[in-house]
């Protein structure tokens, strides 16, 4: 039996130049150097190019680098290396510029995030050229991703498990690689790992160990993501680790606080799901969620937070001046204040047959490690909002048609004009209002879907193999202590809602009334969408969270 791991693929080095002379001169100088450890592909346009990196990511197969011309007809190499960010996030951009057009390209690279630009012609190579691919390299390497390249999952298309396994590892940025067990490949890992179908799904970290149907805390660690506190105290516990979290993660650490995030699934919370989004200051091309909140997370780390990944927090308890976080594993940590930047999840849908499909065919939020299986599909996404709208623009990408249903009677009053817009642009979207979703049917993994028209109560069945789900707003805070105030649909109150006609709330001890963003135990502090009367926008939370670290130092020097 051969090892699995001598047939892991080479990671990618792209190059894409529309003009075949010196396609072939950098493909050639790469092979000289690279051939061994890298495979060399080469692509002739932007699109070209972008259909290369689709099948390389459908094979479960890495880009270390992509090398793209700057001046290429029909898609420029901005618009293509902006484009392939959303496909392979994690690979080393560099574009390739004539003397003349050094200004342009130095101007579009923070479009595009380009980690170099390479000036033509590169002779030497050995000067020119292969330090700056040494260096991407080198850095892509660093971040990981070539280490844990070699991470399998062993798993069914229609098993709920292995899309949640895939789901957390694709949220949490680790690369594996996917293998069906019902095809022979998969087959034969499985196998080789003494393990049986029965046993899915199989994750075979890097090391080579099986870890048979793991819980995400077992994963987590095997992967090396930190799941337990290194410290005994904190001076600040986030709970969340979407914009409010990680905003307030930046500003408490680098303002010298000791600060741990504590995150149930990944972070980047809703924004990290996100395809695309247009109306964050800074970036006037839009950024993918994604790349938004992995550079956050970064930068929360490298200023000195930690972070805690699939722990859930289950309680809070008040210890004199000391908080102390309770997790699901029943652990906790102590800490001198508290930010609960907890978001909100998506409400469930109310249809029939729904609970047997869910992670089969049917998803809340837009699980983007579905969108390669949608290919050739019908897809349905539900909801009005802009979050709706952003998936059905990105799964248009990948699927025959989709059906965006809308339980109001227009998308006007809850999306905004932009990704209505970009929507009635796009000949394969179809847009329902008055619809809603009844019944879900199949054998195994959603093939059928109920959409009742509200007008005239009229059903009609809609064959449909993927459905996502992208409906209201819960916040999660049933597990906070009943003196912790809250509105009627559970969002947590702060600094002036908390004083009623003068009077501060019960229990509260302090010649002063809460602060702004202060819940009604003093020194916890709440941030973004889980706060009552919040903007659901991610500049908001990011703004909540950078202020509510302001606040912690009030308190802590009082
Ligand atoms: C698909 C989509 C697209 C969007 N597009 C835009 C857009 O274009 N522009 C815009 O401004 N806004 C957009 N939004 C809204 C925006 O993402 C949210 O307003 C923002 O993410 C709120 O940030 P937050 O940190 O408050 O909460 P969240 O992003 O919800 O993060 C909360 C985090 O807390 C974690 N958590 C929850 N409970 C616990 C617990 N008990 N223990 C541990 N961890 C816990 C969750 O797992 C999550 O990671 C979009 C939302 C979605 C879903």
């Amino acid at each position: 039996m051969p090892n699995p791991d001598e047939r892991a693929p080479r990671p990618v080095l792209l190059t894409v130049d529309d003009d075949p002379s010196v396609s072939r001169a950098v493909a050639r100088d790469l092979r000289r150097r690279y051939a061994s450890s890298y495979r060399i592909l080469r692509a002739d346009s932007g699109p070209a190019g972008l259909d290369a990196i689709r099948e390389v990511v459908l094979r479960g197969e890495q880009v270390a680098v992509i090398l793209a011309d700057y001046r290429m007809p029909g898609m420029s190499g901005i618009d293509f290396l902006e484009q392939a960010m959303d496909l392979v996030p994690h690979a080393r951009r560099a574009l390739l510029t004539a003397y003349a057009d050094t200004s342009a390209a130095i101007a579009a690279i923070n479009v595009v995030d380009v980690d170099h630009y390479l000036l033509k012609p590169w002779e030497p190579p050995e000067e020119k050229l292969y330090p700056v691919i040494d260096d991407l390299l080198a850095a892509w390497e660093r971040d990981g991703h070539a280490a844990e390249r070699k991470i399998k999952i062993l798993g069914h298309p229609w098993s709920a498990p292995s899309y949640e396994v895939r789901d957390f590892l694709a949220r949490n940025l680790v690369p594996y690689r996917w293998y069906n067990v019902a095809e022979p490949e998969g087959q034969r890992i499985m196998a080789a790992a003494g393990a049986t179908p029965d046993d899915i799904p199989v994750v075979i970290t890097s090391d080579g160990d099986p870890l048979i149907r793991p819980a995400l805390a077992e994963l987590a660690n095997a992967v090396g993501l930190a799941t337990m506190p290194a410290e005994e105290f904190y001076d600040l516990v986030i709970v969340g680790a979407g914009p409010a979290g990680l905003g307030a993660a930046v500003y408490g650490a680098s303002e010298g606080l000791r600060t741990v995030i504590i995150e149930r699934a990944a972070a980047g919370g809703q924004a990290g799901q996100s395809s695309r989004i247009e109306n964050y200051l800074g970036f006037p091309d839009g950024v993918s969620g994604g790349q938004l909140t992995d550079r956050a997370r970064r930068q929360a780390l490298r200023l000195g937070a930690e972070l805690i990944t699939a722990r859930t927090a289950v309680g809070l308890e008040v210890q004199g001046p000391a908080r102390r976080v309770v997790f699901d594993d029943g652990t906790s940590v102590l800490t001198k204040t508290v930010l609960l930047a907890t978001g909100v999840s998506y409400r469930q849908l109310a249809a029939g047959g729904l609970a047997d499909l869910v992670g089969r065919g049917v998803y809340y939020g837009s699980a983007s490690t579905q969108a390669a299986s949608c290919a050739g599909d019908h897809v349905i996404i539900v909801g009005g909002a802009n979050s709706a709208g952003q998936a059905a623009v990105f799964f248009s990408r990948h699927a025959a048609k989709v059906t965006l249903a809308v339980r109001g009677d227009s998308l006007e009053k809850s999306m905004s004009s932009y990704l209505i817009e970009q929507i009635a642009n796009i000949d394969t979207v179809e847009v329902r209002v008055n619809t809603q979703v009844e019944q879900v049917m199949g054998n195994g993994h959603l093939e059928c879907v109920t959409l009742v028209d509200t007008r005239t109560a009229e059903p009609q069945n809609v064959d449909c193999g993927h459905l996502f789900v992208f409906i209201g707003a819960a916040p999660l805070t049933d597990w906070l202590p009943p003196q912790l105030d809250r509105d009627a649909a559970g969002f947590v109150r702060t600094g002036p809602d908390l004083v009623l006609d003068g009077r501060r709330p019960a229990g509260w001890d302090l010649d002063r009334d809460p602060y702004l963003l202060e819940s009604s135990i003093p020194g916890v502090f709440v941030a973004g969408d889980v706060r009552s009367e919040s903007v659901k926008r991610v500049a908001s939370a990011v703004g909540e969270g950078a202020l509510a670290v302001t606040l912690v130092h009030r308190y802590l020097a009082e």
